[in-house]
């Protein structure tokens, strides 16, 4: 994964493992409960339209509440055994609501009778939560125009082998998919951003006529969006816009494969392939139902916990640790990675040394020994305006390469929520969330399930 370079002072590169032919995943049976999260806080629970007791369907659309304008699809059939909040991500208010399975499967018609619409509308009403998680609800925003879609096929971050995994073994699907969100969008250029090495093996990838293969660096983090649009579009995203503002959207080739597949059988998928990396860095890859507790996963995979191991939701660079073998795979968790507790660096509490390895390995050039010192002391609105905080294209190198062990990657995540919290982009609440259970009563969750600032490193 590293690679030295021979004179000291030079850069150490960081190469993505590439998947050298498509594997077979590992089936992960049907779940007994599944758990679904809502990124909305759980308010006004007189006002709410999922219950203890209601039975859901496979595929089925679900709401909170009238108001809603977030959804997920149910994953599994059964009925719901629980509603309760949780804090997610930086103390965000969440709720999760639990699903008992049934023995017997039904599938929801919901999508079938529209699925002869293919229009971003339909997407956007039914599509927004595809295994790989595509960008369709920023895309009906009317002020969006897109001009270019681009499809990743290698994952962005290093060991993950899902997306190269649909590459290589859903290339039908993947050109299908990319039809049809051409027909959507209205877009004028598709690409896929691939290394030469995928390219050979995903033989006829990108087949449909219009369709450009560009070639990306092996290094990392040369498949981060912002890294693409720079290196392979010429663009750069300006400080705060994304790729969106600029007319690119960005699809994950899972994510194209399930619209292909969606709207040719009238079903959502909603099976998600996820890469197993395991304490000796062995990697796995599985197909889960969303909603599956990773407990069903490491059992398959044979992954023992012990006191103090850590769960790393993502990968060794960008992801994030989280407390609980309960919790469940989303459609955006391409990767699970399990640190044995010998090899987990504690944060530490030494002080920044000047030794500016954070600033030398910035592929952004920014002045990261300063920018932390300033998101560490929250004061977040210089770190923006006089150190380049939005130009952080959130690799985590600063992070890995750091002798004193600073989370610097957490602490920048965390100044960009607490501004866009600041600017009313998102919601927080900070008294205890309670939980709704089929029995009607309402407990304390006394735990965050996710830790918000804490160092990952590989
Ligand atoms: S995570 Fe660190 S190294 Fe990566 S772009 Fe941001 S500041 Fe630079
Ligand atoms: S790598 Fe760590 S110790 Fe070195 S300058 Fe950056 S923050 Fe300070």
């Amino acid at each position: 994964m590293i690679k030295r370079s021979f004179f000291g002072l030079a850069k150490p590169r960081f190469v993505y493992e590439s998947l050298d032919s498509p594997m077979t995943p590992e089936r992960i049976p049907m779940p007994r409960k599944a758990t679904l999260h809502f990124d909305q806080p759980l308010e006004r629970r007189d006002a709410l339209l999922l219950n203890p007791g209601d039975k859901v369907k496979t595929g089925q659309k679900l709401v909170l509440t009238e108001e809603s304008e977030d959804y997920v699809i149910s994953p599994v059939t059964g009925s719901v055994s629980s509603v309760s909040a949780f804090i997610g991500d930086f103390g965000a208010s969440c709720t999760a609501v639990s699903i008992d399975v049934a023995a017997e499967e039904e599938i929801d018609s919901g999508f079938a009778d529209v699925s002869g619409d293919v229009s971003l509308e339909i997407a956007a009403r039914y599509l927004q939560h595809l295994p790989g998680n595509p960008p369709f609800k920023a895309l009906t925003d009317p002020r969006t125009q897109i001009e270019t879609i681009v499809v990743t096929g290698l994952d962005p971050d290093l060991l993950v082998a899902t997306h190269q995994q649909i590459v290589q073994s859903k290339v039908n699907a993947i050109n299908r998919g990319i039809s049809l969100l051409k027909k959507m969008t209205h877009a004028k250029h598709v690409i896929i951003a691939l290394p030469q090495k995928l390219v050979k093996r995903a033989g006829g990838v990108g087949g449909a006529s219009g369709v450009e293969i560009r070639i990306i660096s092996e290094d990392y983090p040369s498949a981060l969006p912002p890294f693409v649009m720079k290196e392979v579009l010429g663009k750069v995203v300006p400080a705060g816009k994304s790729s969106t503002d600029m007319g690119v959207a960005f699809f994950t080739a899972e994510a194209v494969a399930g619209v292909a597949e969606a709207f040719q059988t009238g079903q959502i998928p909603t099976t998600k392939t996820v890469t197993v990396i395991k304490k000796d860095l062995s990697r796995m890859l599985v197909e889960a139902r969303i909603g599956t507790p990773l407990r069903d996963i490491f059992a398959i995979c044979g992954v023992t916990l012990n006191d103090r191991d850590r769960i790393i939701l993502g990968g060794p660079m960008t992801g994030s640790s989280i407390y609980s073998e309960d919790y469940p795979v989303g459609p955006e968790t391409d990767a699970v990675m399990v640190q044995d507790s010998a090899a987990v660096s504690l944060v530490s509490d030494y002080p920044c040394i000047n030794c500016g390895e954070c600033v030398r390995i910035c592929p952004a050039d920014i002045p990261v020994n300063m920018l932390v010192r300033f998101c560490e002391a929250r004061q977040y609105e210089t770190a923006a305006d006089e150190y380049d905080l939005y130009s952080c294209i959130e690799c985590g190198l600063c992070t890995f390469v750091c002798p004193s062990r600073i989370p610097i990657f957490q602490y920048i995540r965390l100044a960009k929520y607490e501004l866009a919290r600041a600017e009313g982009k998102i919601e927080a609440e900070e008294e205890a969330p309670v939980e709704t259970t089929e029995e009607g009563a309402e407990e304390t969750v006394e735990e965050s399930q996710e830790e918000t600032a804490e160092e990952t490193d590989a």
